[in-house]
């Protein structure tokens, strides 16, 4: 009696393992993955004309905003800090219009396993140029699809990679700038409320739409020399077909011109990825800044290269040294 009824029992066990491993196979999490749709949907969509160039200020980097917004909800990230939305709101005057302006940073969260406290932050900005008539040009929209759509369209894909991977031990932060144009203001903004020493690194994403001068399956990043985090992204990505290089374009001061410079100042290791050439780019700040004129490619494979090479960074195990700034600039 006693033998049957421990079969009965094994049996039963048996079968509902069986159920509860089909279970777990049809509510297995989604497999994480960048790829050119994604990638095509983001970039079409903040580049198009109806977001009228994404002019801090204006209806259409309004509509930029909310796009974000319903991405970030999409993906699932958490608000920050005591946000109760994944906008931090703020008012500043424009330097050049002298007009009180009220913008937001769109800010999203996903939580660290084991090191919440500690910060990854990755960023482009989302703002742009607007519209400008010019004599004897038809086009008036500076759609900014390179700068820095491409950008924007990184720190979306790497959300929902993240998101679907879960593994970061440490905490992402996943920034779309405002202002970046007009003087690095959401950025700036941004920094004055943090407590810089949680911030373990800072990854600005830069026009990375077009081939660069080293080649595909390359980019570079401004202010190599600073700290040693350019060194671990080469490291991590050996072997993986995908070269990072130094900044090659240093008369142009690029490390302080875009919102990596605002973290930077504040001694987190920020730096940004690029893959322009913009020491002979036609298109930079100019209304032929579109859609066409950038390469899917090099932005898909640019997002992948950025997330396996920071790998090490987000799962705690490399952590970049610090950036000292002493020129006043
Ligand atoms: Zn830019």
């Amino acid at each position: 009696m006693k033998k049957i009824s421990l079969i009965y029992v094994l049996l039963f066990a048996f079968i509902f393992s069986c159920k509860e491993s089909s279970k777990v196979i049809k509510t297995e999490k989604k497999v994480a993955k960048i790829d050119s749709i994604t990638v095509k949907k983001h970039l079409y969509t903040l580049a198009s004309d109806d977001m009228e160039g994404r002019k801090t200020g204006t209806p259409g980097i309004e509509k930029a905003a909310k796009y974000i917004e319903n991405e970030f909800k999409r993906i699932g990230l958490s608000t920050y800090d005591t946000l109760k939305n994944y906008r931090q709101t703020f008012t500043f005057t424009d330097k050049r219009s002298k007009k009180e302006i009220t913008t937001s940073n769109i800010i999203g969260v996903l939580e660290g396993k084991s090191k919440k406290n500690e910060f990854v932050i990755i960023t482009a900005h989302y703002d742009h140029l607007g519209i400008s008539k010019k004599e004897g040009q038809l086009d008036s929209i500076y759609n900014g699809a390179n700068d820095d759509a491409s950008g924007v369209t990184g720190v979306l894909a790497l959300a929902e990679y993240f998101k679907a991977e879960g593994n970061n031990e440490r905490t992402i932060l996943f920034v779309a700038f405002t202002a970046e144009e007009m003087g690095l203001i959401g950025s700036t903004h941004f920094g004055k409320g943090i407590d810089a020493d949680k911030f373990v690194a800072g990854i600005n994403l830069e026009m990375i739409g077009k081939v660069p001068s080293f080649g595909p399956n390359t980019a570079w990043l401004t202010g190599f020399e600073r700290s040693d985090f350019g060194k671990i992204i080469q490291k991590n990505l050996e072997g993986s077909g995908y070269q990072l290089f130094p900044d090659p374009y240093k008369k142009f001061n690029l490390f302080f011109r875009s919102d990596n410079a605002s973290l930077a100042r504040l001694g987190v290791p920020s730096h940004t990825f690029s893959t322009t050439p913009i020491d002979v780019d036609k298109d930079y700040h100019q209304v032929s800044d579109e859609v066409e004129t950038l390469n899917m490619t090099v932005i898909t494979e640019t997002i992948k290269a950025v997330a396996k090479g920071t790998e090490s960074i987000l799962n705690g195990t490399d952590t970049p040294t610090r950036v000292v700034i002493k020129e006043n600039k």
